[in-house]
């Protein structure tokens, strides 16, 4: 896609800040004298044609002040404060607008916070990361609408190009945390980041050491969620952050060679699975599984004699070191963990599937084990299949439909994707005549075993006479 500012895009941006809020500011503004502009990535975004909820309004006074004022004016009732930063936000119309003075910031080094002082729209405007954050957009009376560009951004947003304002080692060493927003922005508005860039970023890549995993996690997501989150990856091991944030991926590089065998790079392939998992879901939490599903190959490689390169139980290894990496990120110990769990350790089981003659009961197994995830599990399987060969990738993708048919023909007939057990604890306490004991959960996992095997039905009335029959065997019942 090309972004060459076209005369429709100063119309599109006439009209926005003829129709909106910013006219409102505008009038606030004329009358307190304190002149006022859009600034950052809502400009950026306006040019791009990206649609963008987030209004950054720099002021030459106190942006508290302006804020206040606008959210009298337009009767919003509630604005956040936050007054360390000299900062407040009020949401309109769906919009989210934050107020603040302009300033100058000088760093210290060991900290990426930098000493805040008032300053001028061109102060503002040089503390910017990069130079297509720099623009503003004048919302003054005498230049209403004006675009005031002192690092030619536009030309950069034109170039596709990601740069910094001043010089980069001093902007990257200020605050790291822009060394992965480049990156992100890289992968995001599929940009190329310059070269001084690049090499300022390697250079001071050890930086990174002062940025909060929280933080590192928030752009990690944010090129996952990118339509190519590889370019993102490929551009952390090229600047040598990679190792640094993210070790246990950078494992997965490189090729061994062993009596003329190989095997894969499993770093490049994963990266593929991931771009190919993303053509086809948004789900974040998929897309991790994608990152992850090799993961424990590195632990479990093993050159067999003749037999080749093995990589025995990668995926259990594989979904226990996730565990690790959500918590050393920060990423939630929640639910989603246990979804991207999940998908690490059953993404060998599909594959199974694939032969002629595989029985019911694998099928069921799986459709159990993998519940409501089912489809994103066939996603990921799906996603896995990298080859060169284009005849072999479409041979694995139609025994993939063979399983996709499967997995639906069992579940018709029994209907164990969301499974309960037809017959509680309680019920069984009761029919049994019993206290409760160890052998209720045995009778319980035995009725599981049964229905998953295809002895019994799934239905009540199959379990129930399954539960008889298991516990006069267990003899804890007598007719
Ligand atoms: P996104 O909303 O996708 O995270 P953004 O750039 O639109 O990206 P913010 O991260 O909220 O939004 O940042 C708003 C603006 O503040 C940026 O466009 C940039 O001008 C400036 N900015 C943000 N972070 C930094 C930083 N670490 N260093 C310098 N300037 C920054």
């Amino acid at each position: 896609m090309s972004y060459k500012l076209s005369i429709l895009t100063y119309i599109d941006m006439y009209i926005e800040l003829k129709e909106s809020i910013f006219q409102t500011i505008s009038d606030i503004i004329s009358e307190s004298g304190n002149e006022s502009y859009v600034i950052g990535g809502y400009v950026r975004d306006l040019i791009l044609g990206r649609k963008s909820k987030d209004i950054d309004i720099v002021t030459l006074g106190s942006g508290i002040e302006l804020a206040k004022k606008v959210a009298n004016k337009l009767k919003v009732k509630k604005v956040s404060y936050f007054k360390n930063f000299g900062t407040a936000m009020l949401i309109s119309d769906d919009l989210d607008i934050e107020f603040v003075g302009a300033r100058k910031e000088s760093y210290q080094r060991n900290s990426r916070n930098p000493i805040v002082e008032n300053g001028t729209l061109e102060d503002d405007q040089n503390r910017r990361d990069f130079t297509i954050n720099a623009l503003a957009i004048s919302l003054n009376k005498d230049n209403y609408g004006e675009l005031i560009d002192p690092f030619n951004g536009v030309s950069d947003i034109e170039n596709k190009i990601i740069t910094t304002p001043l010089d980069p080692d001093i902007t990257y060493s200020d605050d790291p945390l822009r060394m992965l927003r480049a990156i992100r922005f890289a992968s995001q508005l599929d940009f190329t980041i310059s070269e001084e860039s690049i090499t300022s970023i390697t250079k001071n890549k050890e930086r990174i050491s002062i940025i909060s995993k929280e933080r590192i996690a928030e752009e990690l997501n944010k090129i996952l969620l990118s339509a190519i989150p590889s370019t993102g990856f490929l551009l952390l091991d090229e600047t040598g952050l990679l190792e640094l944030i993210f070790p246990e991926l950078c494992a997965l590089k490189g090729v061994d060679v062993v009596e003329g065998m190989a095997h894969k790079d499993n770093f490049y392939h994963t990266l593929q699975v991931l771009d190919n998992v993303s053509k086809s879901t948004d789900n974040l939490w998929l897309k991790w599984a994608a990152l992850l599903h090799d993961i424990g190959k590195p632990k479990t490689k093993k050159y067999i004699k003749n037999i080749g390169w093995t990589f025995h139980a990668h995926d259990f290894i594989g979904a226990k070191m996730v565990v690790d990496i959500f918590k050393n990120l920060k990423l939630p110990q929640n639910e989603k963990m246990k979804y991207v769990q999940k998908l690490v350790s059953l993404h060998l089981r599909p594959i199974a599937l694939v032969e002629d003659v595989v029985s019911d009961s694998a099928v069921r197994r799986l459709l159990f084990e993998a519940g409501e995830d089912t489809e994103d599990l066939m996603t990921l399987c799906e996603a896995d299949i990298t080859s060169k060969n284009n005849a072999k990738i479409k041979l694995h993708l139609k025994n993939f439909e063979l399983v996709r048919q499967k997995l639906i023909e069992v579940e018709e007939k029994d209907k164990v994707r969301n499974w309960q057990p037809p017959i509680s604890g309680e019920e069984i306490i009761q029919a049994l005549n019993i206290q409760p004991c160890k052998e209720v959960g045995t009778i319980k996992n035995a009725i599981k075993e049964a229905i998953l095997d295809g002895k019994i039905e799934n239905s009540h009335d199959a379990a129930y006479d399954f539960m008889i029959q298991t516990a006069l065997n267990l003899g804890i019942y007598k007719k």
